[in-house]
């Protein structure tokens, strides 16, 4: 039974109960019978039972930023593309903040923001404008920040996760523009004195928020959700979205209260989460320490806590801003933007095909299980590899051949392959086994001339070496051996050193024969035809 008191008076009743059991009687903890609790005057008349623990649920709420792949910064012509620059090269007297200069829009980086905010379902306003967010910080050259208040370009709007095969809707507030800081780096000197280098290569690139509503309900459909958004802004292309790099950037809202009530307990931000893993473990942590914390009997505090990777762990940085704080007001150099709804359309009708409607095309189309077509489609690159292999190979005009040859890539690019690219670190962009390399292959392990474990030695040659298949079978006659006089001559052999499998065999034992069968591929270094070992074993031990 669930007890959904608050703190005190969950004390309380403890102390009740304590008292109670003492004296061999045992209480019961109902809703309707708090009243009588907090009166401290228990019902004389109790023969139920108290459960102890409080059911807590985890609310989440997730800020993302993404840097926009724009040429230039968002309000002066500088380059965006800074990741290799020296230090305070790509700066001018605009994104340096000198006094008397003006900003000018950054056209591009607007039409992104337009094009992600229509992708995850949002309206687009039709007058939005920009703010000036004041706070005093070192990596905030002007003092404040060009941001985006109380008219951002797109609200309302949504995304869907899929949760071990159930489909879960979160909603978007809204999804705004406005610049990125500098970048400091906090150095010490020799004799322990500390101070910090300011880099302004970073200040002023345009960078779009996404805030999502407190929908989430645990750090898996966070990770999910981080995961399906990063996908979206990488089919759309304009967002590199790499978290390491900081183009992507996710804080997160925490907190938790008891099950079934609306009430908040304290929220938490937490910051400095430059993995999805990190982001994952961080709300984990953080659930639990709330937990503890309430159990107790303390409380959560509103506060912003960084995550701390190396001791996995959060701790406190300040308490939390609110946005009265920033005390914002309209910028005054900068003119407000008027959607045209006409404009907005043809930006809508240029839209590329997004990962869901993708992943439900494989579907129907190429006959792949939802999983899958999940996985395919949470890398564009990697669903691209995917349709190019299709596209080269012969004979897939007839529909059950395609879908058996499409889920025959899937599982090689979903296994050996994503195995190899998270074993060698590399992304499937890098990758030197082209698809035509994969699918010449597929076509040799088809006609027979490979068998399927000889196939995953000549791939893993093939990825790293970036050969193709013919000429690493040539180099190490990996060859299938299909011919039957010379595996005869081995299964002989196999037969004759192994009697107990045979008698095994012979008395019934099906697992004997799988065995024999794997000795045959091992004496051919796995190039023995395995259907051919088969049969010819069979008719060896009178088992046909
Ligand atoms: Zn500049």
């Amino acid at each position: 039974m669930l007890c959904p008191l608050t703190q005190p008076n969950r004390a309380l009743l403890i102390t009740i109960l304590e008292d109670y059991l003492s004296r061999g009687k045992v209480l019961c903890c109902q809703e309707t019978q708090r009243k009588t609790l907090e009166g401290r005057l228990p019902h004389p008349s109790y023969t139920a039972i108290l459960t102890d623990v409080v059911e807590y649920e985890t609310v989440i709420g997730l800020e993302v930023h993404a840097q926009l792949l724009t040429r230039s910064k968002m309000f002066c012509p500088c380059s965006a593309d800074y990741a290799n620059a020296p230090p305070n090269t790509y700066v001018c007297p605009i994104c340096l903040a000198m006094p008397g200069v003006l900003p000018t829009i950054n056209e591009k980086a607007v039409e992104y923001t337009v094009m992600t905010a229509l992708a995850l379902n949002c309206t687009i306003a039709e007058y939005a404008k920009f703010d000036r967010k004041n706070y005093p910080y070192p990596d905030l050259l002007k003092g404040y920040q060009i941001s985006q208040y109380d008219a951002p370009m797109g609200q309302h709007g949504w995304l869907t996760i899929d949760m071990d095969g159930t489909k879960k809707k979160l909603d978007i507030t809204r999804v705004h523009l406005e610049e990125d800081t500098a970048k400091l780096t906090h150095c010490t000197t020799p004799e322990g004195e500390t101070y910090s280098l300011v880099d302004a290569n970073r200040a002023g690139v345009p960078l779009m928020e996404i805030v999502g509503e407190p929908d989430i309900s645990s750090p898996e459909e966070a990770r999910q959700y981080l995961v399906k958004l990063r996908t979206i802004l990488q089919y759309l292309g304009v967002s590199t979205c790499n978290m390491e790099e900081g183009s992507f950037r996710c804080d997160a809202n925490i907190s938790i209260r008891p099950e079934g009530t609306t009430e908040y307990l304290g929220k938490v931000e937490v910051k400095n989460m430059n993995s999805f893993k990190a982001v994952y473990r961080a709300l984990e942590y953080e659930a639990k320490r709330q937990r503890q914390e309430l159990e107790k009997g303390g409380r959560i505090i509103q506060e912003t806590r960084g995550w701390v990777e190396e001791k996995g762990m959060t701790v406190s940085q300040r308490s939390k801003e609110y946005a009265h704080d920033y005390r914002y007001f309209p910028e005054p150099d900068l003119p407000p933007l008027a959607f045209d709804k006409t404009w907005v359309e043809e930006i809508r009708s240029r839209l590329p095909e997004l990962p869901d409607v993708r992943r439900d095309r494989f579907m129907s189309q190429y006959g792949l299980p939802t999983y899958d077509a999940n996985l395919l489609v949470d890398s564009k690159a990697m669903a691209n590899y995917f349709e190019d292999c299709i596209k080269l190979m012969a004979d897939t005009s007839n529909g059950n051949n395609l879908h058996k040859k499409a889920k025959t890539v899937s599982n090689w690019l979903l296994g050996d392959f994503s195995r190899m690219l998270n074993t060698t670190n590399a992304s499937i962009e890098e990758t030197r086994v082209t698809p035509k390399h994969l699918v010449e292959m597929l076509g040799l392990i088809d006609k027979g001339t490979l068998s399927g474990p000889a196939a995953k030695t000549v791939f893993e040659d093939m990825f790293l070496n970036g050969k193709p298949a013919s000429d690493i079978v040539a180099e190490k006659g990996l060859s299938q051996i299909s011919d039957s006089s010379e595996i005869e001559k081995i299964a002989a052999r196999i037969i004759a050193d192994n009697s107990q499998a045979v008698s095994d065999f012979q008395d019934g034992k099906q697992q004997a024969l799988a065995f024999l069968i794997g000795q045959v591929m091992k004496a051919t270094k796995g190039r023995a035809n395995p259907g051919i070992a088969k049969e010819i074993l069979l008719d060896k031990l009178g088992g046909k």
